[in-house]
């Protein structure tokens, strides 16, 4: 996999300014290092430096899955309309898929995904019980037309992706390839040299039975994620959390007082209301109206809180949950929208847990243009089912070991599923055991964004001067500076004693010290040799190491030495 090269005749495009389509650092540093380039909105070139790092990573994960038993094919990226329609997901998927016509008029996708593809190879050539489990995974270009690309590779229309797919016989047998995936992705980012969460997730459009993802942190993630300091961690939507009991610091008194109209006129806002009443959102009752296929129905939840729908789909026992239209919230509470309550409201009320210890709270009286004042819970209104519905917030505690969950940004890089027989059932991908029986296989997938990942590991590796990669992944492990003219043949030296072993980058260009430090810095490369000043002077190589600025003084034939043990831990 060494390939060392080179500076003078090696394609590495940089620049000086930062580019102005570019808000992250990783953006930044990636088009201003010469790695990428874009074409059209979310879709990228990699030039030779950007590459070399997808394939670094590529070759860990290869290495990693290999181990696991997983055998690697290539499938493609064209799929037709049919094998969407039998997974169902042709609707579905909505307008992230891009779709496109053949000559003939016969109807195509460019595979976001492919589980329906990967399903058919199974289902066409897998019979009996004998032929299982196994797992297959693939590199490739996967295309998905995202409503707001953007970040550069992070969130591109055309990225490349790591996917794998289990197929077992038994659900206990896919939780077993689940596992050994799962373990293979915390070596894979471990070795990738990323600080990572590993969070519960929901299935979203891959559909199944569970999920993780595995979110490397970043303050420009795009998704929050709940962690504990035990190693509990979900997304907000399924993070699950106990309440700290708070004093009754929130209540205005400890004595509940009666119900008092309040005329509101035009306010319907929590904003609004908490400036006009100069109340705190905490000490109001949201009224949250919803249809459901049973249904209208209220939610309640304190007025800083923000609702978790997967919860309250659960606690109703529903599959679809949306918002009542104005006319259905006028039906159900006999007001306009904004003015909804939980007194005398005609439909079944859901309160979350921390609704139930408010006293004298704030809601919508039901009436245009009115609220209530001194709304005591229990007394004034019981609801039909109360318990968690918010989403988490930090400072709630964790399911697992009741300490403080924090919550943190993250960027998703991988993400597993068990999927059962979410795609084996409606593609009949089945076999027949010992007895002859017909059974369906029982699946699991698995992804990795691969160039997702070579930008989060810029993300969490970078200063104001460019990239420091982390070792395994960096495009070469080190770079020979020449600056001396008269250094030529010491650093040709090097370069021969070196290139086998390690990846070298020689800067041998014509170029002035200040551009070639420079660039060195910028491409993030972890060791710089530097055949300057100090080397005409007593042959010595001055090395820096690029994430921590330590410089050592060395004659060349120490250099080999130092290397190994700063490369190669030895
Ligand atoms: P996201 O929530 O970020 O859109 P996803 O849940 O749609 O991701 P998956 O379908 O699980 O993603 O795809 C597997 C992996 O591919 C993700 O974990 C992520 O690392 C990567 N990925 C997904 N969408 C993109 C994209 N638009 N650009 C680059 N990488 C992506
Ligand atoms: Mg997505």
């Amino acid at each position: 996999m060494r390939d060392s090269r080179r500076f003078s005749s090696y394609f590495i495009p940089t620049l000086k300014e930062d580019p102005r389509e570019a808000e992250i650092p990783s953006h930044k540093l990636m088009i201003r290092a010469g790695m990428i380039r874009r074409l059209a909105s979310g879709v990228y070139e990699f030039l030779p430096l950007g590459w070399k790092v997808v394939r670094k990573i590529e070759a860990i994960i290869r290495e990693e899955l290999n181990a696991i038993g997983a055998q690697e094919i290539i499938m493609s990226a064209l799929q037709p309309k049919e094998l969407w329609e039998e997974s169902g997901r042709w609707e579905l998927y909505g307008p992230e898929l891009m779709r496109l016509k053949d000559r003939g008029g016969r109807e195509f996708c460019l595979g976001p995904t492919h589980e329906e593809v990967v399903t058919r190879i199974v289902a066409e050539n897998i019979k009996s019980y004998r032929q299982l489990p196994f797992s297959l995974y693939q590199f490739q270009m996967k295309f998905r037309d995202e409503i707001r690309p953007r970040f550069g590779i992070m969130r591109a229309r055309e990225f490349y992706m790591k996917d794998s797919y289990s197929f077992d016989l038994t659900e206990e047998g896919c939780r077993n390839s689940y596992d050994k995936h799962y373990e293979a992705y915390k070596k894979i980012f471990t070795r990738c040299g990323l600080d990572y969460a590993i969070v519960e997730a929901d299935t979203g459009n891959i559909g199944g039975e569970y999920s993780h993802e595995f979110m490397v942190l970043s303050s420009i993630g795009e998704e929050a994620v709940v962690v504990c300091s035990c190693g509990y961690g979900a997304n907000t939507e399924m993070a699950s959390y106990s309440i700290v009991e708070k004093s009754s610091d929130l209540e205005e008194s400890s004595e509940e007082k009666e119900p008092v109209e309040v005329n509101t006129p035009g306010l319907s806002s929590i904003e609004e209301i908490t400036g006009f009443m100069k109340m705190p959102a905490e000490r109001f009752i949201k009224t949250l109206i919803y249809k459901t296929e049973k249904g209208l129905i209220a939610a309640l939840i304190r007025g800083d809180a923000e609702l978790n729908e997967r919860l309250l789909k659960a606690a109703v026992g529903v599959e679809d949950l949306t918002m009542a239209s104005p006319e259905e919230i006028q039906e159900a509470t006999g007001a306009p929208l904004g003015f909804s309550g939980p007194l005398g409201i005609k439909v079944p009320i859901y309160a979350d847990t921390e609704i139930l210890s408010m006293k004298n709270a704030v809601s919508g009286a039901n009436i245009k243009d009115y609220h209530l004042k001194n709304i005591n819970p229990g007394r004034d209104f019981t609801p039909e089912w109360s318990g968690n519905l918010r989403l988490v917030r930090a400072g709630d505690l964790c399911p697992e070991c009741s300490s403080e969950l924090k919550i943190l940004r993250g960027i998703e890089v991988g993400h597993t599923f068990l999927l059962g027989n979410r795609y084996s059932a409606p593609m009949q991908a089945n076999y027949t055991d010992e007895k002859g029986d017909e059974k369906e296989i029982v699946m699991g997938c698995y992804g990795i964004g691969v160039s997702r990942l070579a930008a989060a590991a810029i993300e969490q590796h970078h200063d104001e001067y460019g990239i420091i990669w982390p070792t395994a992944i960096a495009p070469f492990e080190a770079v020979i500076i020449q600056i001396a003219d008269d250094a030529e043949s010491a650093a040709a030296g090097l370069y021969a004693d070196l290139k086998e072993e390690y990846d070298i980058l020689w800067d041998d260009r014509k170029e002035s010290p200040g551009v070639k430090f420079k660039d060195a810095q910028l491409i993030g490369i972890p060791v710089q040799m530097i055949l300057g000043k100090q080397f005409l002077k007593d042959g010595r190589v001055e090395v820096v190491f690029r994430s921590t600025g330590e410089k050592q003084y060395l004659l060349p034939e120490e250099i080999a030495g130092i290397l190994k043990k700063h490369l190669r831990g030895k």
